[in-house]
């Protein structure tokens, strides 16, 4: 389909991580792509290539701000609003506290004013986070969670607890038709060396041979999905017909420890890199896996890439971005 045939999507934090995957597919389905992004953790590589793209444009634009008149002007074409804008990892979310819990609040203020103003369905990022350290596993969506609002997290966590909220109030007073995903650990080619997540840390550690970071005994739990699956599943999310008046679990119940992760990492990437066990972070969620029954009910949608083929590509895409072709083994080249 021509790209703008679907209306004009705008991705806020479409340069980041999972932000620019979604631009992209969404210019292949036939959107036209606005991207806001304040740069903050985007690479800027991931921009160069999205612009290359018919049907995508860009506005540096912080969420945390009324939006540029430009955006507004442009209200009649929007079809679809994605709020993806804030920083998603521990140590860059916890950087600036402040700018991440009014990311939240008053981006997804102003985005979903836009989509009110626009008549478009407006889409949620929400996370995991909004589970804390879960005391149900896995977590399904009823679960209210057990979030610190004192803590490090508190930041990320609690301001996506009240960007949902607030969601849900356009929703319940008929302001704007909404969805609301819950991502869960998400990876895949286009994540920033230096982003602080485990498995772009672990990776980019062991294929340049510095020491891979451990944190505490290496026993707590998470579960990756490859993000080819987590936009198909956003996507969907946003097109279904379904009341969108609950979250939906977006992440692959595959889940692991942070020791197995490593040792299907050390299994594809050749390495003398030494482990080194660091403090466990305050309030670190000790074990993470989502339900995902309601999305394959409602959307149809489980994870396609298995772990090994999606480190495999990921291992590769890093490789070539921090020159480290000759850390990978015949076996990453096989899966991927
Ligand atoms: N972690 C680790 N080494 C690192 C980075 C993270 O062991 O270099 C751990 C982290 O403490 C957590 C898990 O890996 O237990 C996942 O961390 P990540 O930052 O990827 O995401 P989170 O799910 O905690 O938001």
């Amino acid at each position: 389909m021509a790209a703008g045939n679907r209306g004009l999507a705008i991705v806020a934090g479409g340069a980041g991580f999972i932000g620019s995957h979604l631009c992209r597919a969404l210019t292949e389905r036939g959107h036209e792509v606005l991207c806001l992004d304040n740069l903050q953790t985007a690479r800027p590589s991931n921009l160069r290539l999205l612009e290359a793209l018919p049907g995508f444009s860009f506005i540096e634009a912080d969420v945390v701000n009324p939006l540029p008149a430009a955006v507004a002007a442009r209200a009649g074409e929007i079809t679809r609003v994605y709020n993806l804008a804030c920083a998603a990892s521990p140590p860059q979310y916890q950087a600036d506290p402040e700018h991440t819990m009014l990311t939240n609040v008053l981006g997804t203020h102003h985005l979903l004013r836009l989509a009110e103003q626009a008549g478009a369905r407006f889409l949620l990022t929400s996370t995991s986070e909004v589970y804390g350290d879960p005391e149900m596993h896995p977590q399904v969506e009823a679960y209210r969670g057990w979030v610190s609002c004192t803590g490090p997290r508190a930041c990320y966590d609690e301001g996506k607890r009240a960007a949902e909220a607030l969601t849900f109030d356009y929703a319940r007073l008929g302001r704007a038709a909404v969805r609301v995903a819950r991502i869960f650990n998400t990876y895949g080619p286009n994540m920033h060396p230096d982003d602080g997540r485990v498995v772009s840390n672990l990776l980019c550690q062991a294929l340049s041979g510095r020491e891979i970071t451990v944190h505490g005994d290496g026993s707590q739990t998470r579960s990756f999905c490859y993000v080819s699956d987590m936009v198909e599943g956003l996507i969907r999310l946003m097109e279904s017909d379904i009341d969108g008046t609950e979250p939906v679990n977006l992440g692959n119940p595959a889940e692991m420890t942070v020791n197995e992760l490593l040792d299907r990492i050390l299994a594809i990437v050749d390495t003398e890199a030494p482990v080194v066990h660091k403090p466990m972070p305050q309030d670190d969620p000790r074990r993470r896996r989502p339900d995902i029954g309601r999305a394959q009910a409602l959307l149809g949608w489980a994870p396609q890439v298995p772990l090994e083929t999606g480190l495999a590509r990921t291992a590769a895409w890093f490789a070539e971005e921090i020159g480290a072709t000759a850390a990978l083994s015949a076996r990453a080249t096989q899966c991927a």
